[in-house]
């Protein structure tokens, strides 16, 4: 089971009753952005370009509690910045799980091990430590030397004190599948609960913006990774949505599903673009034009995306539209091998160099064209 049954019953108990009450649009995930600042720059990541004073503030714990009583969402994800450096996260981490949220902290866990005393374990509460394949492959896309090893430590200590953990990858451009199925060997040998699996998204503000991934590109690659399954590897995450990334399903975006609330307000429409804020929850719901965003609605930041704050709670929605959708996540969850023998000679194509991705995608959010159109 890839997370505790109290915790899917929750989650599928909630759902249900939204489709009860008929809501077509409606929040499965907050995800909940304290603070912006961080110690590390990724590449990849646009959070640490905002000017100083910007990444000098902090949402106070009060307005986290605020945001997740007016989404309430039964699962919080923290991500930012890192969080472990918000000054009082442990306050928002207690105020969360006194209101019985499922917490999922997304960090670097490079300060985890010294911060760990500030909580307690719960069922509540998991360290989603995010590691970007094996050590060489994380630490160059996290710019850092080192990190993967001072992260590794934290996420030890942390099993140690009996807290949850998962781990949290993104894929780039170049990314070689062969070692991330090595590297789901490892995570699982160190005892995670489970992983959990999203590719890039070019933000505006990345510095790096030629090794995101375009849409057949990524299918391609999940399926390269995900095919031929070992039976060790559990994933944190909706099955379904795993099938879309290996090409095996489609969805439409549904970026009501994942909320982002951080210093600016409620973010218009999902957590990758920017298109305005809002000043509460229900504002958020009912002035954006959900039907201008999604793929299929032509708008070119949305042409490359597969992401999980936009398609990971499709796949839930699906799960829970029909019998056909149940039978569909049931199947998925049971039947996890997914034999694939071209996926296996995939496998064994050359991939780039950790340190000489080429150029072969690239996504200018500003052009119309898909990417799927040139593979
Ligand atoms: S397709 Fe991606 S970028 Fe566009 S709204 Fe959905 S999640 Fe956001």
């Amino acid at each position: 089971m890839p997370v505790p049954i109290s915790q899917a019953w929750t989650v599928a108990s909630y759902v249900l009753k939204q489709k009860i009450k008929g809501r077509k649009q409606y929040p499965l995930v907050l995800m909940l952005e304290p603070l912006y600042r961080c110690n590390l720059a990724c590449a990849g990541c646009g959070k640490i370009q905002y000017p100083a004073h910007v990444l000098k503030q902090e949402l106070s714990p009060e307005e986290c509690f605020k945001a997740a009583d007016e989404c309430g969402t039964p699962m919080v994800s923290i991500p930012g910045g890192e969080p472990l450096m918000h000054s009082q996260i442990e306050k928002i981490v207690e105020g969360l799980v006194a209101r019985k949220k499922y917490i999922y902290l997304c960090t670097n866990a490079l300060l985890l091990k010294e911060k760990l005393h500030l909580f307690k374990p719960s069922k509540y509460l998991t360290f989603s430590v995010h590691l970007d394949g094996q050590k060489e492959h994380h630490d160059f896309s996290v710019c850092r030397e080192g990190g993967y090893e001072l992260a590794v430590e934290g996420m030890k200590e942390a099993l140690k004190r009996g807290f949850r953990v998962t781990t949290n990858t993104t894929l780039f451009d170049g990314a070689d599948p062969k070692s991330v199925r090595a590297f789901f060997d490892e995570m699982m040998e160190l005892g995670v609960e489970g992983m959990m699996l999203s590719p890039g998204y070019s933000y505006d503000k990345a510095p790096d913006q030629k090794h995101f991934l375009g849409r057949a590109r990524t299918r391609r690659l999940f399926r390269a990774i995900l095919a031929n399954r070992k039976p060790t590897w559990q994933f944190n995450q909706s099955m379904l949505f795993l099938e879309f990334l290996m090409g095996k399903r489609d969805f439409r975006c549904t970026p009501w599903g994942m909320p982002t609330y951080s210093i600016f307000g409620w973010q218009k429409p999902c957590y990758l673009l920017q298109d305005g804020y809002t000043d509460s929850f229900a504002e958020l719901m009912s002035t954006t034009e959900w039907g201008n965003y999604g793929t299929e609605s032509g708008n070119p930041k949305c042409a490359n995306c597969m992401v999980h704050s936009g398609y990971e709670a499709s796949g839930v929605d699906y799960t829970f539209s029909s019998l056909k959708g149940l039978w569909a996540a049931a199947k998925a969850t049971l039947f996890t091998r997914n034999q694939d023998d071209e996926a296996l000679l995939m496998l064994n194509e050359p991939v780039a160099p950790v340190h000489s991705y080429n150029p072969l995608v690239q996504i200018d959010s500003k052009s119309s064209k898909l990417e799927e159109t040139r593979a």
